[in-house]
């Protein structure tokens, strides 16, 4: 089987986010970036799979040359190979654009990805990906097995959960809980350095949307402290200055 995990590259969780040009760019100066978690969790899920049945599996980024150790990470992690689309996204379109013209030409069975990239949210390149390739999709699955022909995953629903089957090719997305990420050892860090890193470039153009300008939440105020003797004192303040009742 031949498996394509979709790896968004992020920043840190703990990153001070800053903005440039009158609060239009985002400042990438001194960020630290990882692999968006929800795609640790696929690209572990694959790595297992593969494993236990054969095949192979390969990383793909869209994103700019600074997202290379970052791909590395993935092939310290397991990936077979990477594939990183030279371009500067923009757009979740854009992306899942590029990936449908991968996946095609590289005649994947399964391709995954996470269920939102942890920086700009939007859940919306699974979709748009198995719509592009005519393929189905299982969103926010919680567990994945895959055998030749058939995919299957549970996914949490209101009060419940329940269990899909389709028929490969397909796409599926990575919900939390799927399994605990791998981390790479010091053999998977060493063989990545020679696993291969194909740059490939852009080919479709869809640039639908366009960020017009950011805004931070406000600062939150300061902690007040109560004394625990003082409860009186902690309803009067949820009741007349919070107004929580
Ligand atoms: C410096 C910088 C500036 C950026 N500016 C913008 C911007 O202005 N507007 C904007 O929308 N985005 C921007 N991005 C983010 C990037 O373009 C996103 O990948 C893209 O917008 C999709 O984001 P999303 O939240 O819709 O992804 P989601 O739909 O939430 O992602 C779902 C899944 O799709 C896959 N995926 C998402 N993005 C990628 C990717 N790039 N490569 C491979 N797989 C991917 C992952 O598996 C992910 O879990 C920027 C990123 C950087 C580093």
């Amino acid at each position: 089987m031949k498996i394509l995990v979709c790896v968004s590259v992020v920043p840190d969780t703990t990153t001070k986010i800053t903005f440039t040009d009158n609060d239009s760019q985002f400042n990438k100066a001194g960020v630290q970036f990882i692999i968006n978690p929800y795609d640790e969790l696929s690209l572990t899920r694959a790595l297992e799979i593969t494993e236990a049945s054969g095949g192979t599996v390969s990383v793909i980024t869209v994103g700019e040359a600074d997202t290379e150790p970052v791909i590395r990470k993935a092939l310290a992690m397991g990936a077979t190979d990477a594939i990183r689309v030279d371009a500067s996204p923009k757009d979740g379109m854009y992306v899942a654009a590029q990936i449908a013209v991968q996946a095609k030409s590289g005649e994947y069975d399964l391709v995954l990805t996470g269920r939102e990239s942890i920086d700009y949210n939007g859940g919306q390149v699974q979709g748009l990906l198995a719509e592009m390739l005519n393929w189905p999709l299982i969103n926010v699955a919680t567990e994945l097995d895959a055998d030749a022909s058939t995919v299957k995953a549970t996914r949490d629903i209101d009060g419940g959960r329940e269990t899909l089957s389709c028929a490969l090719p397909a796409v599926v997305s990575a919900q939390k809980d799927l399994c605990e990420p791998r981390i790479p050892n010091m053999r998977g860090i060493m063989m990545a350095r020679s696993k291969p890193l194909n740059v490939v470039p852009a080919t479709e153009k869809y640039d639908y949307t366009s960020i017009t300008s950011y805004e931070l939440p406000p600062a939150k105020s300061g902690v007040k402290m109560i004394d625990a003797a003082k409860a009186e004192e902690l309803m009067d303040l949820l009741h007349s200055t919070e107004k929580l009742f």
